[in-house]
């Protein structure tokens, strides 16, 4: 079985990849591990991407491309993967199809989280992270015993930077604009399932288990 997801920021498409890859033993594939991995490892692909990143640029479709083809052609692909991140532009999704073709790789669903502004608007910027540990609390559904203070580790709470409204706001619109494309691009192509994100995390991987369950 392979699999595409997207979402929005905030629409929990972290929380459901890591149920639907344990769920159904899938790869996770996502570029920002990939290009981890290669950076650590001081992989040719991984230094040409340092390059980019130290300079503060974005890493090239080129590097993305062989890394995604690279981790493609590896053994344990074949067992079925969920592609997380990645394509993010038309120029992406159409060198997927090259790899996906040159590899002979069908794509079996892409599965679309969506979520209300509102709903991901209170999830985001209710998000608190501590400065000390990284633990991450929400005032509304996972908050702190003392407001404002870690309960791990005792250290100071904070909203990231990324977590205000004004920021959220862009970042949805980014992610619209570059969605949209996506989505026409694959209409017809590959099947497109549409996953109401709005509820507890077990009742949204039961939705998607159910539609999953149906092409295993
Ligand atoms: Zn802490």
């Amino acid at each position: 079985m392979n699999l595409l997801i997207m979402g929005a920021p905030g629409s929990g498409k972290g929380t459901m990849s890591e149920r639907i890859i344990a769920e159904y033993d899938l790869l996770h594939i996502s570029t920002g591990d990939l290009l981890r991995q290669a950076v650590k490892e001081k992989t040719p692909t991984g230094l040409k991407a340092q390059e980019y990143m130290s300079q503060g640029h974005l890493v090239p479709d080129e590097i993305i491309h062989d890394l995604i083809s690279w981790r493609l052609s590896q053994d344990d692909a074949k067992k079925g993967f969920l592609m997380d991140g990645y394509p993010r532009t038309l120029a992406q999704a159409k060198d997927f199809d090259n790899i996906c073709q040159r590899l002979n790789i069908k794509l079996d669903m892409i599965i679309q989280l969506d979520l209300d502004e509102e709903v991901i608007a209170k999830r985001i910027t209710g998000r608190r992270v501590c400065k000390n540990c990284g633990a991450i609390y929400h005032i509304d559904t996972k908050p702190s015993k003392v407001a404002g203070v870690c309960d791990e580790c005792g250290g100071e709470l904070y909203t990231r930077a990324d977590d205000t409204l004004e920021s959220l706001k862009v970042r949805l619109a980014e992610y619209e604009e570059s969605t949209r494309p996506l989505l026409d691009h694959y209409d017809g192509q590959v099947k497109i399932e549409r996953i109401d994100g709005d509820g507890t995390i077990d009742s949204v991987f039961a939705s998607i288990k159910s539609i999953l369950d149906g092409i295993r």
